[in-house]
């Protein structure tokens, strides 16, 4: 997708900071961290939300699941605990519509989120 901005990240035509990157998922810092560890984990192809992840099949779900686990592990916050967030559909307050999970840890919180 030519005007997705994470698709643009995927092509290197905007930059990043990237943390990990397996086969198929690229995992950078958020531009706007809400968190101490805020990192987005997406597919490097383009699926809009998690609905169409969870079609995508070959196990695409489960390599961006594996990724967030490892960027926990990189950033120290695989023990005491992280949050791995979907935001799916604009209701939710997803804005960017290349589906990415974002992991938040570093720091207390709290549950609901609000
Ligand atoms: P959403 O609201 O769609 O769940 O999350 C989109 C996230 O992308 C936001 O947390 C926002 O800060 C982040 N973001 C938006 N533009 C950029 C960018 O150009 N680079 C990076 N690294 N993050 C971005
Ligand atoms: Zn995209």
């Amino acid at each position: 997708m030519s005007d997705c901005l994470f698709c643009k990240i995927v092509a290197k035509e905007i930059p990043a900071e990237v943390v990990y990157e397996s086969g198929r998922t690229l995992a950078f810092r958020d531009l706007n961290p809400q968190a101490p560890t805020h990192v987005l984990v997406i597919p490097k192809d383009h699926h809009a939300d998690a609905a169409a992840l969870a079609d995508a099949g070959d196990d695409l779900a489960g390599e961006v699941l594996k990724s967030a686990q490892e960027v926990a592990t990189i950033d120290g916050v695989s023990e005491d605990g992280y949050r791995i967030v979907f935001n799916t559909g604009a209701a939710a307050g997803q804005t960017v519509f290349h589906v990415h999970a974002h992991v938040l840890g570093g720091r207390g919180l709290t549950w609901p989120p609000g």
